[in-house]
């Protein structure tokens, strides 16, 4: 496979008050490529102390107004600059996510892309502020207004390691706040790149903070601080119910956005190619480490048969390989552990009885056994009990299940815990429409799988999270609400005597 970048080994540091410091502890850890296990970085293991110094540092910022009484007009100038720096860095950064993550490189140059787009819509959506009077009894004039709503916590998973963060950071500061991010540990590399571009852009002094740790303590710390107002949450609805919990602390705001087990619907009356083109995209994009992949298909029984067989065909074409590879369309698994967790699930559906149709191992053929692949797996013969249907399995691996109904279908795709996502295949809009508004998911589709615009509100249902990120309904999430009574006619009310 022909490989065109090599890059050195960085040493990561946390950035606090506007400060690059290296980790109390003086431990790190390796960073590794999971296409071929080579040490690309070395990371803090920061403790329980440098959180709290991030905290307090922001804490510190946001009562200061350094950021938050800045004009909108100044903020956007900020958020453009960075936006900007994104796409002048977009090749370094799109190679560091590639080698961070294992996901193929045009994957990762579309996050980098959608990054930038993030900074200049947030710019642009605090340019264009919007309120409320109401004219109410009493003489009063009453008027809402939008404040930032203090120190926030930021952390994310390792799928989207850029973008996650970015779809919290734009928000978050555009709204006034000061911040304390954490990326994940297993990808923190990018994150690093993101805070020297946000200081170079002018981002005050203490107010964006990042620590760079294991969920505990680093995480953990931040959920529970009382000096933090909220908490925005990416990853395992797990750790969003740990989250939930340490929050109660101080009562912090709780945004999260947790994983998710969605159904693809696909109708006989479908263009079958299309269908199974999105089929796999749904889920192999990404290697399947997507929270919104259409990791159920649900295919109407007249055409599951043909269906299936085009599916396995084009599914066995996929070709598996490092990132960077010009061939690779699907990339490794981030990390081993990860791995093991697909392999485990593999196992279980076999022992529960489902139908191995193709796939269902690590692949160690041309070179791939120094990194972590997983060949594209299909099940067919599954039922709703098995925990390869009901479990996020977080990786390449797609169960098909047959549906005699329009019933039958709407029942199957939300016979689930989850409720992130949703698609509906069909050439009849009315039954697409009735279907997808039926389906209990935040984010859906119609004729189509996965794109998503930063306009558009993202989130899920059920155990798939609390809030939402993305057009202004992300700007809300960091923003407290005020009304403000105006007595037009200054007297005593009179009311003691
Ligand atoms: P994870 O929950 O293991 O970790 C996510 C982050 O939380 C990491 O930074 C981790 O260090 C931190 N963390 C772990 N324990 C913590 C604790 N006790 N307190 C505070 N922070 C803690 O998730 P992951 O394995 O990194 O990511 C995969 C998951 O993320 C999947 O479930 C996926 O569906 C979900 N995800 C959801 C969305 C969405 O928008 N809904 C997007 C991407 C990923």
């Amino acid at each position: 496979m022909k490989m065109t970048i090599q890059t050195s080994v960085l040493t990561l540091k946390n950035y606090i008050n506007g400060q690059w410091s290296e980790p109390i502890s003086k431990q790190y850890e390796e960073v590794i490529n999971p296409a071929n296990q080579e040490v690309i970085a070395y990371a803090p293991l920061s403790t329980k102390e440098e959180t709290e110094l991030a905290i307090q540092a922001a804490k510190e910022s946001f009562h200061s107004g350094i950021w938050a009484s800045k004009t909108t007009h100044e903020r956007a100038a900020v958020l453009v600059e960075i936006a900007n720096k994104i796409d002048e860095m977009a090749e370094e950064l799109t190679i560091l996510e590639t080698l961070d993550n294992g996901k193929r490189k045009d994957e990762a140059s579309f996050d980098i892309a959608d990054a930038a787009t993030a900074f200049r819509y947030y710019a642009g959506l605090i340019l264009h502020p919007d309120g409320e009077t109401y004219p109410v009894p009493d003489n009063v004039q009453a008027m809402v207004i939008k404040e930032p709503i203090g120190v926030a916590g930021l952390i994310v998973p390792w799928n989207f390691p850029l973008l996650m963060a970015v779809w919290k950071i734009a928000p978050a500061l555009a709204a006034g706040n000061s911040i304390v991010f954490k990326p994940s540990e297993v990808t923190p590399v990018t994150a690093m790149k993101l805070f020297e571009i946000m200081h170079d852009a002018g981002v005050p002094k203490g107010v964006a903070n990042m620590v760079i740790g294991h969920g505990d303590p680093v995480g953990q710390t931040i959920a529970e601080s009382i000096d933090v107002d909220i908490i925005s949450f990416t990853g395992s609805t797990n750790t969003g119910r740990k989250i939930m919990q340490a929050a109660s602390s101080n009562l912090k705001k709780i945004s999260l956005e947790l994983g998710g087990k969605s159904p693809n619907i696909i109708f006989a009356d479908a263009d079958l190619e299309t269908a199974v083109d999105y089929g796999l995209f749904g889920i192999f994009y990404g290697a399947g480490q997507v929270c919104s992949s259409g990791s159920r298909i649900l295919v109407e029984e007249s055409i599951y048969d043909e269906f299936v067989a085009r599916y396995i065909k084009r599914a066995n074409n996929i070709k598996v390989g490092p990132g960077l590879a010009e061939e690779t369309e699907m990339g490794a698994i981030v990390s081993e552990q990860q791995m093991n967790r697909i392999l485990n699930y593999i196992e279980s559906g076999i022992q529960e009885g489902a139908t191995l149709a193709t796939g269902g191992k690590r692949l160690i053929e041309n070179g791939l056994d120094k990194g972590f692949f997983i060949a594209p797996t299909v099940f067919t013969d599954v039922t709703n009990d098995m925990r390869i249907v009901r479990e996020e399995i977080f990786g390449p691996v797609v169960t098909i299940q047959k549906f005699h109904s329009e019933e039958e279908a709407i029942q199957l795709a939300n016979d689930t815990d989850y409720g992130l996502a949703g698609g509906v295949f069909s050439n009849d809009g009315a039954k697409a429409l009735r279907v997808i508004k039926k389906v209990r998911a935040g984010i859906t589709w119609v004729n189509d799988y996965h794109p998503t615009y930063v306009e558009a509100p993202w989130g899920g249902y059920k155990q798939s999270g609390i809030g939402r990120s993305l057009g202004k309904y992300g700007l809300e999430e960091f923003q407290e609400t005020k009304q403000i009574n105006i007595r037009l006619n200054v007297e005593p009310n009179g009311w003691f005597n």
